[in-house]
This record gives structure tokens, C-alpha cells and sequence, in this order.
């Protein structure tokens, strides 16, 4: 099986489990767990902020930021496709009764003047208060997108000078560093609050470390304990994330040539429709076949390549990870090329 359902499904390879075999460890909560303290502090000083934690989930980064950020009551700003809104399991109401106000952006990103559109007027008893802007990057469901620089940090400007908070759900940031050579402190600066996640294209089993302020992260970390995310041994798992940071971040420039491969032998098939691919992920439509979605997947996968269902009746989504390589692509292409040769 070829498969490109997501860039989750990474196995820790053997050199990073030799570093997670070999780590040194200690009570994580008690703050005494070297490897987890060498791991927070690395990404601090990529992100450039003075402080970040450890979490066993890139959702519960999402959720502490939101809790941390908030009041119950209050809104945040973002785009309708975003995984805080989608696949979090209605979390910001359950977890933190933050109210979520969608943009309509386009592939998961919006302009100055749609985010001020959504931005309650202060000073009347009945609006909810819009206390922060959540972005993302790469934008998932947008199709993997990069920002543009100048109008991510136009739109965090402007959310900032009208007084939100401004939060990145960095999940694929890295993707985004190396798509744009735009380092991740840049966009960091941009942000009061952001994360990336160790278990996408990073290739490690577990974890995301999210990142802010001395004060942010201290609160964040009443809530790590709250949620059920404080941990003990937990430099068996940050050794895996140090390993990812030295060894697969160059790496996923060869993802993103994958994903153009991809799009490229896609565009060639009859009956399909790709989206261009900015970074290791390939959004296509299959309605030309005559097909949903659905069907196409299961087709696929019976077939031996595996896709996943991309938010829209006959969009499909593919993504390119440390797991395939460029033989796999092609492979994967003839698989799908014979199955539209015998629809159209
Ligand atoms: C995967 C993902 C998350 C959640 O991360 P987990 O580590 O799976 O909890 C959040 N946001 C985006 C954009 C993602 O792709």
C-alpha cells in the first residue's frame, strides 16, 4: 500500500528510536526531565520566544492556547477551514466556552479588511469581546498554503493594534520555512502565541511543544496539568522530537518535490483537476470521473493507494511524507491513471 492519506503516519525510524532508547530522563512534571527541558528550550530559540512546553498533542496545544487566551464568552477570529474549528471536537466551546467567529477566507487565508469585518466594535454591553485571531500554517484543508509574508503580518498587525492576541496552529510551520525560506522566528514574531506539531512531517511518534511569553507558558502549563497533559518520562518522546529537529527539517524540501511530481502526473490524467501544491500536500477533484470522493477513495485504496477525504464531495487530498518516495509517486500515479482510464 502507497500511502498518502496523511503525513501522520510516519514510523520513527531507527536512528530515532536509538536517540529515544538512549534518552535521559526524569519526572517531567517536577520539571526534571532533561530531555523534555532541552527540547522546550530548542524550540524556544527557533521560535524566537522566551518559553515553550511540551504537550503530547498538537489539539491540546490548540486548546491551552485557546483557554490561556480567553475567557468563557469570548470570541476568536478565524478562518472556516481551520482544524480548531473542524477537528477539535467542538473543544474551544467544550474545554474553554470560547465562542469561534469564521472568515470566509480563501485556501485559509484572508485580508486586513475581512478580519476587520469580523472584529466586534468595543463598548456596548451586548457584542461578545473578540479577544484573539487564530491563524495557521501551512492552512490544511486550504491546501497546504503558505502565506504570503507581508499579509501575514499585515493581518496580525492589524489584529494586534485592535487589541486581539494573536495565535498560529504552526502544525506544518516548518513546511512553511522551508517552502518560503521565511525563518520560523519571523513568522514567530508575527504571533503571541504558536506551536508546531512532531508527529505530521517531522516524523516523530508523539507530541507538539508550544511556544510564548514566560507568562503564557506559565499559565499554559495550570492547564497542561488541568487537561490531563502533564507527563513524567516524557524524554523518551522528546529525544524523538530533538532527533526530527536536527535530521528531518532540510528533508522536507524532498516532500515538497514529491507533492509537485504528484500534481504534475495528476494534471496529466484525464478527468482529474489538482490544485497547484505549495508545500507536501495535493488537493484534486475527481467529479470528472463521474465520482465522489468517497468512491474514489475506496477505488484507490482497493487499488493500493491510500488518499484522504479533502473537505469538499469529490475533493481528494494526498500528502507527501518521510515514508514515500519518488518511485512511490510514480507508482501511485499509474495506479490512478488506470482506474480513470476505465471511468472517462
Ligand atoms: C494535525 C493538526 C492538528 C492537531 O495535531 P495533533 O498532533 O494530531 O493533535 C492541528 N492543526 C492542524 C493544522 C493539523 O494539521
Amino acid at each position: 500500500m502507497i500511502d498518502l492519506f496523511s503525513d501522520t503516519l510516519t514510523k520513527p525510524s531507527p536512528a530515532m528510536r536509538h536517540a529515544m532508547a538512549e534518552a535521559e530522563v526524569g519526572d517531567e512534571q517536577k520539571r526534571e526531565d532533561p530531555t523534555t527541558n532541552r527540547l522546550q528550550q530548542r524550540v524556544a530559540e527557533l521560535l524566537g520566544k522566551p518559553a515553550a512546553v511540551f504537550l503530547p498533542s498538537g489539539a491540546m496545544c490548540n486548546q491551552i492556547a485557546l483557554r490561556v487566551h480567553c475567557r468563557q464568552g469570548d470570541e476568536a477570529v478565524i478562518d472556516r477551514s481551520y482544524h480548531i474549528v473542524n477537528f477539535e471536537v467542538g473543544g474551544a466551546a467544550a474545554l474553554s466556552g470560547v465562542q469561534l467567529r469564521t472568515i470566509d477566507g480563501e485556501r485559509g487565508m484572508f485580508s486586513v479588511d475581512d478580519l476587520k469585518a469580523a472584529i466586534r466594535p468595543r463598548g456596548t454591553l451586548h457584542l461578545p469581546l473578540t479577544k484573539l485571531l487564530c491563524l495557521e500554517q501551512t492552512t490544511n484543508m486550504g491546501g497546504g498554503g503558505v502565506w504570503p509574508f507581508e499579509q501575514f503580518r499585515a493581518v496580525s498587525d492589524a489584529a494586534r493594534d485592535a487589541g486581539l492576541a494573536v495565535h498560529l496552529d504552526g502544525a506544518r510551520l516548518m513546511n512553511a520555512v522551508v517552502a518560503s525560506g521565511v525563518p520560523a522566528s519571523e513568522w514567530a514574531a508575527c504571533c503571541d502565541s504558536l506551536w508546531i506539531d512532531f508527529s505530521k512531517g517531522l516524523g516523530a511518534p508523539v507530541g507538539g511543544v508550544l511556544a510564548g511569553s514566560a507568562e503564557f507558558i506559565a499559565e499554559s502549563w495550570r492547564f497542561k496539568h488541568q487537561f490531563g497533559g502533564a507527563l513524567r518520562q516524557s524524554g523518551i518522546l522528546a529525544a524523538a522530537c530533538i532527533h526530527a529537529l536536527d535530521h528531518h527539517i532540510d528533508r522536507l524540501a524532498d516532500d515538497h518535490a514529491n507533492a509537485r511530481a504528484l500534481y504534475q502526473g495528476l494534471s496529466a490524467i484525464p478527468g482529474i483537476r489538482a490544485e497547484e501544491p505549495e508545500t507536501n500536500m495535493v488537493f484534486f477533484h475527481v467529479d470528472g470521473l463521474g465520482m465522489d470522493a468517497a468512491g474514489f477513495i475506496a477505488a484507490a485504496t482497493q487499488a493500493g493507494v491510500r488518499f484522504s477525504p479533502g473537505a469538499g464531495p469529490a475533493r481528494v487530498r494526498a500528502v507527501t511524507h518521510l515514508d514515500v518516495d519518488a518511485a512511490d509517486i510514480a507508482k501511485a500515479l499509474e495506479i490512478v491513471g488506470d482506474l480513470a482510464a476505465a471511468r472517462v
